[in-house]
């Protein structure tokens, strides 16, 4: 496959969708980003890492660090234990806005997925039991992954989530009410706004997501996941990963995907490669409008939707 050709090719065709979309404005810190922008990378299981147009600009990968921190969770749980944290969020579609209270109150206190709001706390909540701090376990874990020792926290995004936080206090604080946290509410909640501040590149998120790709084995060779470990994060996303749109996400690309309000998208095309696309323009639903087109455009180049 010639990766770079494809590519390109893809992002020919994404380009008329860049302006499409809107910028996220849910917090003053995100608004500042360009809506031109347009980046797409591709690392192959061999640790080969191809891109085009803004692909080493870094972004705020905002949920797309929920992946990251079920995975963390799934790999520092290893040894049969790892089914604790399906005890506590499930694994099902929610159709319903990714910071929704609704479903919570029928449901006990436990979170529909581990990609909308409230699930994504209880694994960080999970997280900060099991590593004592689970943002900066996040960052280091990303920097390994990526081979990018420069990753950092965005302090004016983690902050600007703090200011507008009401929504994510709501839902921890709700969970709570029924056990479903084992830490208190300000200090999951912080964990949570700077897990999602984290600034990577397309490049650093298909390389650092190549574990996925790879069955759970890391770049080296080394095994962070069990194969049926990457194998349920993987369904998890095509699922539950882009916000209530994951029908219509499969429909399009067919592959594993996990969106973010910063205008990513990563998307794993198992036993092959991983891709990570951004344009911050986002739809109704806060996927990216140009990043959608352009995986959709991929797998209609490559035939490798997993159907
Ligand atoms: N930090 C964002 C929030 O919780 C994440 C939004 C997203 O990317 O879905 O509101």
């Amino acid at each position: 496959m010639d990766y770079q050709a494809v590519l390109e090719e893809v992002a020919a065709h994404a380009r008329p969708y860049v302006r499409q979309g809107r910028v996220a404005d849910y917090i003053p810190a995100l608004e500042r980003v360009s809506e031109d922008r347009f980046g797409i990378a591709v690392a192959d299981i061999h640790g080969e890492v191809y891109g085009v147009g803004d692909w080493e600009v870094p972004f705020s990968v905002q949920s797309i660090s929920k992946t990251f921190s079920l995975a963390l969770v799934m790999a520092q749980s290893h040894g049969g234990h790892d089914d604790g944290i399906w005890r506590r969020v499930g694994r099902e579609p929610s159709g319903t806005p990714f910071n929704s209270l609704v479903q919570l109150e029928a449901e006990n206190g436990i979170p529909r997925n581990p990609f909308i709001n409230a699930g994504a706390l209880v694994v960080t909540d999970r997280l900060q039991t099991l590593t004592g701090d689970a943002s900066t376990s996040m960052l280091h874990f990303l920097r390994e992954e990526s081979g990018n020792p420069d990753l950092a926290f965005d302090q004016a995004v983690a902050d600007s989530e703090a200011e507008h936080g009401d929504r994510n206090a709501a839902l921890a604080h709700f969970m709570a009410s029924f056990g479903n946290l084992e830490n208190p509410v300000p200090s999951v909640i912080e964990h949570y706004f700077w897990q999602c501040s984290i600034e990577m590149s397309c490049r650093d998120l298909a390389v650092a997501g190549g574990f996925l790709a790879r069955h759970g084995l890391r770049a080296d060779g080394s095994r962070l996941l069990e194969a049926r470990e990457a194998k349920r994060i993987n369904a998890v996303m095509l699922t539950c990963g882009t916000y209530d749109a994951a029908g219509e996400f499969a429909y399009r690309v067919g592959l594993p995907a996990k969106s973010g309000v910063g205008g990513g998208i990563i998307a794993v095309i198992p036993g092959r490669c991983t891709l990570c696309v951004w344009s911050p323009g986002l739809d109704a639903r806060g996927n990216s409008v140009a990043g959608a087109a352009a995986l959709d455009h991929f797998t209609t180049l490559t035939g490798w939707s997993v159907f």
